[in-house]
This record gives structure tokens, C-alpha cells and sequence, in this order.
């Protein structure tokens, strides 16, 4: 389904508004270079950048004199002994939090919405420093989400380019709904807009959403692991209520993104025409069809799964509905992405970083390589794989003329060590540098 333009240009307009990108041209001087991941690696090539963007990207080191300025309007950067390559996209994380066994379980319900934005600032810090220039949100209050992306478009913080879901739409009592505390305190909240029941007010939770600033429509197809209910982790929201949300997302140039573990939930989301599956743990031969039919993206975060089983090692304080569900959930999820990653599954890479710390976002390439995929698919995973989910494909993904100058740098080959993603050397997000080791 294809997004309607008008909100394609809105979301440029965003980006392009922004005073965060360089104002000079700055020529990158690449030893090795993936322009564009699964095509052949090029050696000695210049990337030129203009106002934030690829203009070109040439054979040989260039000099100001080649671009006819004066030294003093060029920046030269030298990467000649680095291997260099797009900005990583995360497409599923949690900027605003992180899960520390150290802090007291309660302190969120002591917090506000502004405590929450400058609680993410090291947490962007981190994620960029990492190498992620992009990351889709999946799941914040949209107050502060929307002034945390503000903050960053207007360069007066230091984070990835943020695509944003605001809150998320789950049923009343569902995975996305409050748990864990008597009645009065969780009456003490605001109700949330995205708690929804029938089809109906599941398509007024879209709007209100929307409304509310989201980018991208986020729902709980299924029950999850860390709600503190002992609800199992099967289907949550209806066939009607799903297929009501997906229609009335397209309708406002929204995707879809579902998160779902049981196949009953993951298969009937796909049915309904969401544009793609977060955690997908039972996912079974049914699913990969129904993959296959409508193009959908699985974005396994496998990563979340694997700090879960090692945060159970440290913390006795985990509230026994969630640790049933770890040990019920993620000795699963090995399988399921090895039966999507040989079923031809489209898949995009996504931690749901928060639940593991940020900025420690490579250790998924690690975990997807040892479950099967190859380094390549890994990196286009995160590269043209996510822009494609992401409906930003002219924008992101490759080094080409044209695209966002979002370009990082590593010291070893990410084709031959996969680990070497994880000591990012250089970052550049809209032609503006932020590390330079
Ligand atoms: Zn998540």
C-alpha cells in the first residue's frame, strides 16, 4: 500500500527544516567504501557534501581546487584507512527509557513527562555515537517523544533522526494497557487514546494517534512478555479491530507496525495488511507465507530476548508473570528467525533497545549472523531493508547522490567481522559530524 504523497513531503519538510546539518561542502575521503550495501566494496572514492546531502560520489580523493572552491569552503574529512558505509537504522527502539535492575521497579510513577525527556538525552547521545542515525520509536509518551525529536531537529540535542509511533494502540487490559497495581493508582493515569475495544474506536485510536503527532501506527497484536499480566502472549485485538486499524492508517499515509509472538496473532495481523511484525517469536509456516504474499517485514529483536535471560540472572525482583513469560517466549525466537530467514522472510533490523541498554544496538548484527544470516543481509538489514520499511528509501539506506549525508566508518571490514559495527569510528547524520575517533 502506498503512502499518499502530501504526508511523504510533510515528513521532508521536518527533516529539511531542520539548522542541524553543516552548511559548508565537505568532501569524505573513503579507503574503502559500501555505497550501496550488496553491491561490491570500492576503494579510494571521495563522497561529496553539500547542505547536508549527497551531491556525488567519485572515483580518487578530490581537492577543494577539483570542486573549483577555496580550501577555506571545503571540509576535508579523512577516512583513507577506514571502511565506510550508510547510517544505521534501528526500527524498533525505546529512546525514552532503559531498564535497570539497579533502580527501584516504582520510580517511573514518581516521574513526568519532562523527566522522561532528559532521562533519553544520554540515550540518544549513545544511539548515534553507536552509528544509528535513524530510529523508529516504537512506543513513548508523544509529549515527550515530540519534544525529544523537536530537540534533535533543531540541533539543541545530540540524537538519531527519530520516526515516531507516540504511544501505542493496544485492547483494554492488552499488552499496550496499564498492569500491575490496584485500581485506583492505575485510575490515577489518563487513559490513554490508544486503548481501544471493536473496530470502531480501534480506527479513532488511528486518528487520535495521528492526531497526537505519530509517524507510524505501533499495536499489540498479542499479549507481550514485560506487561505485568499473566495474560499469555496470544492474540489481543480482533480480526475486525486489526483490519480496522491498518485501513484507517493507510487512509492517513500511516504504516503499520505489529507487534505480535504467538502465530495466531502474527498470522491474522498479517492478514489485515500490516507492513510488518516486531518480535514474531511463534512464528510458523503460515506466517511465512503470508509474509511473502504482502511483503511485510519481520524486525525480530532478538537482542531484547537474549538481555531478558541475562538480566534473569541478576535480578530475583522481576515480577513473576513476566519472568513465566521470559521462560515460556524466548527459547522460541531462535527458531522462528531461522524459519523466516530460510522461508525468504523480508527482515529489518530492531533491538527494542530500552530493554537492552542503548547504544548497544550492534550486538543484534552479532545475534542475527549466528542464527544463520550472512554479514551482507545483515548490514542491508539495517540499511536498505529498514529505509524500504520505513517509506524512505529516496532518503536513506544507500550513499548515493541524492540521499541524507548519513555516513559512518569502522576500522575493520563489516563483510568479513560483523563485530566491527560495534566500535563505530565516525558518524555523520545530515552532513554534520558527531564523532570522529
Ligand atoms: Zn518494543
Amino acid at each position: 500500500m502506498k503512502l499518499p504523497r502530501i504526508a511523504f513531503f510533510a515528513l521532508l519538510l521536518i527533516f529539511c527544516s531542520s539548522s542541524a546539518f553543516a552548511q559548508s561542502t565537505s568532501l569524505i575521503h573513503a579507503g574503502k567504501l559500501l555505497a550501496v550495501p550488496g553491491d561490491d566494496v570500492q576503494t579510494e572514492k571521495t563522497i561529496v557534501i553539500k547542505q547536508g546531502m549527497i551531491s556525488a560520489v567519485e572515483d580518487g580523493y578530490l581537492s577543494a581546487e577539483d570542486l573549483s572552491l577555496s580550501d577555506s569552503e571545503v571540509q576535508i574529512i579523512d577516512l583513507s584507512d577506514k571502511f565506510v558505509l550508510p547510517g544505521l537504522i534501528d526500527m524498533h527502539t525505546h529512546i525514552t527509557n532503559e531498564r535497570d535492575p539497579e533502580v527501584n521497579p516504582h520510580e517511573w510513577l514518581t516521574l513526568y513527562d519532562e523527566d522522561f525527556a532528559y532521562e533519553a538525552i544520554p540515550f540518544l547521545e549513545a544511539t548515534l555515537q553507536a552509528g544509528f542515525t535513524t530510529v523508529r520509536n516504537l512506543g513513548a509518551a508523544y509529549t515527550t517523544i515530540n519534544a525529544i525529536k523537536r530537540a534533535v531537529n533543531k540541533g539543541l540535542i545530540e540524537g538519531p533522526r527519530i520516526i515516531s509511533a507516540s504511544g501505542g494502540i493496544s485492547a483494554t487490559g492488552g499488552h499496550g494497557d496499564f498492569h500491575g497495581y490496584r485500581s485506583e493508582v492505575i485510575n490515577a493515569f489518563e487513559e490513554s487514546v490508544g486503548i481501544c475495544d471493536g473496530a470502531d474506536d480501534c480506527s479513532r485510536a488511528v486518528r487520535a494517534v495521528v492526531k497526537q503527532g505519530a509517524d507510524v501506527i505501533k499495536i499489540t497484536a498479542t499479549g507481550g512478555v514485560l506487561s505485568n499480566t499473566a495474560a499469555g502472549v496470544g492474540q489481543q485485538l480482533t480480526d475486525e479491530e486489526l483490519e480496522a486499524i491498518v485501513k484507517t492508517a493507510n487512509m492517513l499515509g500511516r504504516k503499520v507496525a505489529a507487534h505480535a509472538h504467538q502465530a495466531g496473532g502474527i498470522n491474522a495481523a498479517l492478514e489485515a495488511g500490516v507492513h510488518s511484525i516486531e518480535h514474531g517469536s511463534y512464528l510458523d509456516d503460515r506466517s511465512v507465507e503470508l509474509f511473502n504474499e504482502t511483503g511485510a517485514y519481520l524486525v525480530p529483536t532478538l537482542l531484547a530476548g537474549v538481555v531478558l535471560l541475562e538480566e534473569m540472572e541478576v535480578n530475583d525482583d522481576i515480577p513473576p508473570a513476566i519472568v513465566a513469560k521470559i521462560k515460556e517466549v524466548i527459547p522460541n525466537v531462535e527458531a522462528a528467525f531461522k524459519r523466516a530467514l530460510d522461508g525468504g522472510v523480508n527482515i529489518a533490523f530492531g533491538t527494542d533497545s530500552g530493554v537492552s541498554k542503548h547504544g548497544t544496538n550492534a550486538r543484534e548484527f552479532e545475534l542475527m549472523v549466528a542464527y544463520g544470516m550472512s554479514n551482507e543481509e545483515a548490514i542491508k538489514s539495517a540499511t536498505i531493508y529498514a529505509s524500504d520499511l520505513l517509506g524512505m528509501s529516496n532518503f536513506l539506506g544507500t550513499l548515493e547522490a541524492g540521499k541524507f549525508a548519513d555516513i559512518i566508518a569502522v576500522d575493520e571490514n563489516p563483510l568479513e567481522d560483523i563485530s566491527s559495527l560495534k566500535e563505530v569510528q565516525f558518524v555523520m547524520k545530515q552532513g554534520k559530524v558527531y564523532s570522529n575517533k
